[in-house]
């Protein structure tokens, strides 16, 4: 078989990128958008209107540079995490991404190493590339479990500079036990590595389960990162943020460029937290049909897994990519995540929840 072009052969693009494909889960006009963990649910009116008049407001000093320290932000974002943190503990980007982006090129870069534990989120080795960082792929069971032994002993057999951690894991919906994020921490102190946890969905978490919030105290080297895309409906704002030692933070101001926070984006997430509450109205109904769909799934002869996220990973299909072209066919876009025999969906309203099960349980017996 020949290869491919290479699109940019011409370019001194550095080795590292070179073969790396973006970021790229499909943004198709679909009727069910089911594919990216969004929250479907839209904005509830009164967040709506806060926003628009706030930016309003901030639309008039748009002539100036934005707070570049976004104080207000670090302060309200402290008071909704809790756990008796403060301003000082919180950093905050252009969503998510950008703060583990400001990780990296903090804690990691050339000569250093990030360790993810495949299959995670997609965007960790694309980050690592990004800032020169090398990543290394520790191992799940076959079951996709991670147990507190198994991840010490890889750390402590990498020695990476970098933990990442996602719990609730994407893509497979699952959370972490504490004992594995102390587990890791500990092990993690022979390379003195940072070790972060990744709680995008945390929002979302069945009863019982712990956020690694209730870890920081006394951890310097510990991130718990979250994020206001999912449970707050706020994907389109971008804003993402962490919590951890005020050293921690404090060394991300070193990275970030000046006033990466724009005054709009300030404003909006600013709006959005004086209506907590109602932002996270939505989430139970949300968890409702994400059970709905483990419940369902299982009756179908499938094998979703337990979720504490927005969205369930299921296997059991001989041809994935088969049915997620029928469901695509079929108005309903979910997630192909190239894992064998698995498939994930995120949890929308309860119409488009019972449009894709309606439609999978077509599929399924169309091809019985
Ligand atoms: N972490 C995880 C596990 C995610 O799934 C995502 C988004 N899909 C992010 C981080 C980044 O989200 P954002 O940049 O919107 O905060």
């Amino acid at each position: 078989m020949s290869q491919p072009m290479d699109p940019f052969a011409q370019l001194p693009l550095r080795d590292n990128l070179r073969g790396l494909k973006p970021y790229g889960a499909p943004q198709l006009d679909v009727v069910n958008m089911l594919n990216v963990n969004e929250n479907t649910h839209p904005l509830p009116d009164v967040v709506r209107d806060t926003i628009a008049a706030d930016v309003r407001e901030a639309a008039a000093g748009l002539n100036r540079y934005p707070d570049r320290e976004f104080t207000e932000l670090r302060e309200r974002l402290a008071q909704y995490l809790g756990h008796n943190l403060t301003a000082a503990d919180i950093w905050a980007g252009n969503g998510s991404n950008e703060v583990l982006q400001h990780i990296l090129q903090a804690f990691g870069g050339p000569g250093r190493s990030a360790m993810g534990f495949p299959p995670t989120y997609s965007m960790y080795p694309l980050l690592a590339a990004g800032t020169d960082t090398e990543y290394i792929k520790g191992f799940r069971a076959d079951d996709f479990e991670l147990t507190a032994e198994s991840a010490a002993a890889q750390v402590t057999e990498a020695q990476p500079n970098v933990v990442f951690l996602c719990s609730p894991n994407n893509p497979t919906g699952t959370a972490l036990g504490l004992d594995v994020i102390e587990a890791v921490y500990e092990a993690g102190a022979a390379s003195n590595a940072m070790v972060i946890v990744d709680e995008a969905y945390a929002e979302f978490s069945q009863v019982g389960t712990q956020s690694a919030l209730t870890l920081l105290e006394g951890r310097e080297r510990l991130i718990v990162s979250r994020t206001m895309s999912k449970a707050f409906a706020l994907a389109g704002a971008r804003l993402g943020y962490m919590a951890a030692a005020p050293a921690v933070a404090d060394a991300m101001r070193l990275v970030r460029l000046p006033y990466h926070l724009s005054a709009v984006t300030q404003a909006t997430a600013n709006a959005a937290l004086k209506h907590v509450d109602a932002l996270l109205a939505n989430v139970e109904d949300i968890k409702m049909q994400r059970d709905r769909i483990v419940d369902e799934l299982k009756r179908m002869g499938l094998h979703p897994a337990s979720s504490d996220s927005n969205f369930v990973f299921f296997g059991g299909l001989e041809d994935p990519a088969h049915v997620w072209q029928e469901l695509l066919n079929r108005g309903v876009l979910i997630r192909d995540v190239g894992i064998p025999g698995h498939l994930r969906v995120t949890a929308g309203t309860e119409a488009e929840t019972t449009a894709f099960l309606t439609s999978l349980e077509e599929i399924l017996n169309e091809s019985a």
